[in-house]
């Protein structure tokens, strides 16, 4: 299964927005933040996604987006809640140094880089979970819009 991060790391400075997101006071794990990934650590209160969800995407899209999007209750597998708290520990850090701080982010990037090897180390026991935490879900591997092709509905 391939398996599809929010963002890909690179060495690149990210853009300025990024660094003006309101950061989440601790690290959480959500299913379903965007339509084509599963699990994800949140990067901004989750109330701000809601929100752009019901802003900006397409009105047919909205129940299910809000639906499927919730919390992770159970416990995810020990080495994806480690890289999970070291993703939000350097992206705090990242935040705080100067935007464009090449040493943060370039220590950002490692983490994010870890916090997928970690993740594909541990799918079977993620997708376990989801599958107790997510009844009735058309996650297919790469989309909650498994019907849907061509479309980028992010
Ligand atoms: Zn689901």
């Amino acid at each position: 299964m391939k398996l599809r991060l929010y963002k890909e790391p690179n060495n690149n400075p990210e853009p300025e927005g990024f660094l003006k997101l309101k950061k989440t006071p601790a690290p959480k794990f959500y299913w379903h933040i965007h339509h084509d990934i599963l699990v994800e650590l949140a990067t901004e209160p989750i109330e701000s996604r809601i929100a752009f969800i019901k802003a900006h995407k397409p009105k047919n899209e909205q129940a299910l987006r809000l639906r499927l999007l919730k919390p992770v209750k159970g416990a995810l597998p020990q080495a994806v809640v480690k890289a999970g708290a070291e993703l939000d520990k350097s992206d705090a850090e990242y935040r705080k140094s100067d935007a464009g701080c090449r040493k943060a982010y370039a220590a950002y990037c490692k983490s994010y880089a870890e916090w997928g090897k970690a993740l594909i180390a541990n799918m079977p026991a993620i997708e376990a979970l989801h599958a107790k935490e997510c009844p009735n879900c058309p996650w297919d591997g790469k989309t909650i819009f498994p019907k849907q092709t061509g479309k980028d509905g992010r």
